[in-house]
């Protein structure tokens, strides 16, 4: 998928995301400001793993991406690189994500307030990375199960008699399509959630 589109599918991840943290009490952040940090950082997990293009093909040319470039570049990954778009490796940084904010604020390296923001950080980022995968599971190229191994999980085949669903064609542009009118909605959801009682959207034990 182009950027465009892993965009859309960033915002839909960050509401759901910034929605279950809000019933299930993950963050004592405001509602409202996680769900704002969330579709920001989203934003930026769903465009980085796209990072791994050839230089002149990356989107935007900071230092930062320059950097990941470099380094994807160098230790042997081109478009679609297991280093970016591995469900494993994608998972290793949700486990720090989930890990890491608790571990600095018990060993007293960061405060209480600290930990809240790199928390929300983490996971908008995790999540933005998430959508990814999903949006490029999508397509007949997929996203490696694990980062050794060649074998691609996807949800499309290359065709299905005249309809192909190749990046940048007709079946792109229907997603892109769809995710605006879902995010419309699950957008008034989201701005509305803290006024609907008693709705139970998941429980996550140990979160
Ligand atoms: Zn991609």
């Amino acid at each position: 998928m182009t950027s465009k589109t892993h965009k859309v599918y960033s915002v839909s991840f960050a509401l759901i995301v910034g929605m279950v943290m809000y019933k299930n009490n993950i963050t004592v952040v405001n509602y409202y400001l996680s769900l704002l940090i969330l579709l920001l950082i989203s934003k930026q997990g769903a465009l980085f793993p796209d990072v791994d293009h050839i230089w002149k093909n990356v989107k935007e040319k900071t230092t930062v991406n320059w950097i990941i470039n470099k380094l994807i570049h160098i230790t042997g990954g081109k478009h679609r690189s297991w280093q970016t778009h591995s469900i494993d490796i994608w998972a290793i940084f949700g486990f720090i994500t989930r890990f890491l904010p608790n571990y600095l604020y018990n060993k007293g390296v960061i405060d209480i307030v600290n930990k809240e923001v790199l928390s929300l950080v983490l996971i908008g980022f995790i999540s933005g990375w998430g959508s990814h995968l999903f949006s490029d599971m999508l397509t007949p190229e997929g996203v490696r199960l694990v980062c050794w191994n060649n074998f691609k999980l996807k949800f499309v085949p290359r065709a299905v008699g005249r309809l192909k669903f190749n990046t940048g064609g007709s079946w792109e542009e229907f997603n892109y399509k769809t995710m605006r009118i879902i995010n419309i909605i699950i957008g008034v959801i989201s701005i509305l959630l803290p006024f609907i009682p008693n709705i139970t959207i998941l429980i996550t034990p140990n979160m």
